[in-house]
């Protein structure tokens, strides 16, 4: 079984994107630059923020944090963002999720100027992804094509499984699963006997957000594994896939750690340079 290390391509992309930033940056007289804004501090956001802004500074790509405190009014976490949609050094800008449950996700989300959104998760990026003219793809989806394209694994005319639907993992997943040319089925919680349809795919991503949830059984015999999940339990971190038996099963997998996690923020690294380059 080969080792897809999400860990080993993330450094090999941060170096290209480092030298991507420099040029920028002497181009410009400036850095290319990345808002993030984090309401609350629920500990794993804190993390995430952290390593955001750590990953900036190592490819040179400057940072601006900006926490609010948890019982942030809607229309105070709203007027930063305009302040940073109009602010001519932040290039990408981004929401930590998840948000306080009083705030209301979509609409602060929304807020964020399209050509911004460093997340792609707005109503406009995530319409032009979806009429296949992407601007910015969201970072995890984005990361696993990374990961498939660096190991040289074959996509167009393979029959790809996404399992999970959601707006920042499954479903721009899929898009970009079906605009590399696969055959592409997606699983969700409602889909009856899920074995079934993860064992007839070439490619199996699994993003369901439950703590070694598929197995050996659920995989034909030579599938791709990515496993999107990321659960902290007593004994680490573990994702969405059981790992005893897929050795001498499938071909590839993804792990976890080191999977597809250390990709998420390279991609978020390149969608800021992306954005800064299309404003110059
Ligand atoms: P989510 O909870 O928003 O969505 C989970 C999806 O899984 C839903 O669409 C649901 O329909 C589907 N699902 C749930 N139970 C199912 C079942 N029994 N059978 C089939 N489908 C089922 O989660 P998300 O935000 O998409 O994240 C998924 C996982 O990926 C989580 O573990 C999350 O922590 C992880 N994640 C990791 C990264 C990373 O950088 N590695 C980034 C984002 C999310």
């Amino acid at each position: 079984m080969q080792l897809l290390s999400g860990k080993a391509v993330s450094e090999v992309r941060r170096c290209e994107i480092q030298k991507r930033a420099a040029i920028f940056a002497k181009k410009q007289g400036r850095k290319a630059g990345l808002a993030v804004v984090l309401v609350g501090d629920d500990p794993a956001s804190h993390v995430y923020v952290k390593n955001k802004i750590k990953a900036c500074e190592e490819v040179g790509l400057a940072s601006f944090h900006h926490p609010l405190p948890g019982n942030s009014t809607e229309s105070a976490v709203l007027r930063l963002l305009e302040r940073l949609n109009e602010d001519p050094g932040v290039d990408g800008l981004l929401v930590q999720l998840p948000l306080p449950r009083h705030l209301d996700s979509k609409k602060i989300i929304n807020h964020i100027r399209a050509d911004k959104d460093a997340d792609g998760l707005t109503i406009e990026n995530m319409g032009l992804l979806f009429a296949g003219q992407p601007r910015v793809s969201p970072c995890t989806p984005s990361g696993v094509m990374e990961i498939l394209r660096h190991y040289k694994i074959k996509v167009a005319g393979q029959h790809c499984v996404v399992v999970g639907r959601s707006q920042i993992v499954g479903r721009p997943m899929a898009q970009l699963l079906l605009s590399a040319d696969a055959t592409v089925t997606v699983a969700h919680s409602k889909t009856p006997d899920l074995s079934s349809v993860t064992r007839m795919g070439d490619i199996v991503v699994v993003a369901a957000g439950k703590p070694r949830f598929l197995g050996v059984s659920d995989f034909k015999k030579g599938a791709v594994v990515v496993d999107v999940g990321i659960h902290r339990t007593d004994e680490g971190l573990c994702g969405d896939v059981r790992w005893d038996g897929l050795e001498g099963h499938v071909r590839a997998a993804t792990p976890v750690p080191g999977g597809v996690g250390p990709m998420t923020i390279t991609q978020l690294l390149e969608n800021t340079l992306i954005l800064a380059e299309n404003r110059g």
